[in-house]
């Protein structure tokens, strides 16, 4: 039985609330089935391929960016339950939405080891959260990526170098200015994680909005003399990014 015509909006605040979580136990976050967070038909029913995206206006000099999904319905629901509502089940699906957008920045060089390197949160949010989302989701995707034959594996080579204040309600270029130098590469954790062979240094967040928090990860990333391979999400924002076909993108 689908539940979703009578409750509006499928995916609206309702099927995130925990109170609708204690009354009627876990349901489908994309259609209120009620049973696993992720029924197998939403499950099945997940972009199994990612498209080249990017923000507008763009910060200079951005790498390539690969995305999943638009930000929105099942798959914000998802992200948002993952993240602040620390909604586990929805880690795998996740992990292999964040796969795919890997696997599309390197899929012309196959067989070189792909570092995967999240963006990290600050100290205070994972304490916070109680645990650290991002990081989570991005081990899943490089597990997703090894199953799938390209040799991938996770490294922390950034992380938070000064405080900033929150984002929301800034545009994008008041963003750019509270974010910069607000992260750092960690020298020593690419050496180590590199060792000298060549590498596909891919930057994962979940969500891309205005580019800004990547436009930074990947400042701090070159600063240690990494090339780029470009940037994984696993959701773009559509409003404010225009989507390109990935023959389109040069
Ligand atoms: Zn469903």
């Amino acid at each position: 039985m689908r539940w979703a015509g009578s409750m509006g909006s499928p995916w609206s605040d309702f099927v995130v609330d925990p109170l609708a979580d204690l009354v009627f136990g876990s349901q489908c976050l994309g259609c209120a089935l009620p049973g696993r967070m992720l029924c197998g038909d939403c499950s099945a029913a997940l972009p199994t391929t990612a498209f080249w995206t990017r923000p507008t206006p763009c910060p200079e000099g951005l790498g390539a960016v690969a995305a999943s999904a638009a930000y929105g319905g099942p798959v914000q629901a998802m992200v948002v339950g993952h993240k602040e509502h620390r909604q586990l089940a929805l880690r795998r699906p996740l992990a292999r939405l964040l796969a795919t957008s890997v696997q599309l920045l390197v899929a012309d060089d196959p067989g070189v080891p792909v570092l995967v390197v999240p963006v990290p949160s600050a100290p205070s949010s994972a304490r916070r959260r109680g645990h650290d989302p991002l990081y989570a989701v991005a081990r899943g995707a490089a597990r997703a990526l090894r199953r799938a034959g390209t040799p991938a594996r996770v490294t922390r080579l950034l992380v938070v170098g000064r405080r900033v204040h929150d984002q929301s309600g800034l545009d994008s270029a008041a963003r750019a200015q509270n974010l910069a130098g607000a992260l750092a590469g960690r020298r020593r954790a690419l050496k180590a994680a590199a060792s000298g062979r060549p590498v596909h240094v891919v930057i994962v967040d979940d969500v891309i909005t205005t580019g800004a928090t990547a436009r930074e990860a990947q400042r701090a990333l070159e600063e240690l003399g990494v090339r780029l391979r470009g940037i994984a999400v696993i959701a773009a924002t559509q409003r404010r990014t225009a989507l390109l076909s990935s023959a389109g993108f040069d």
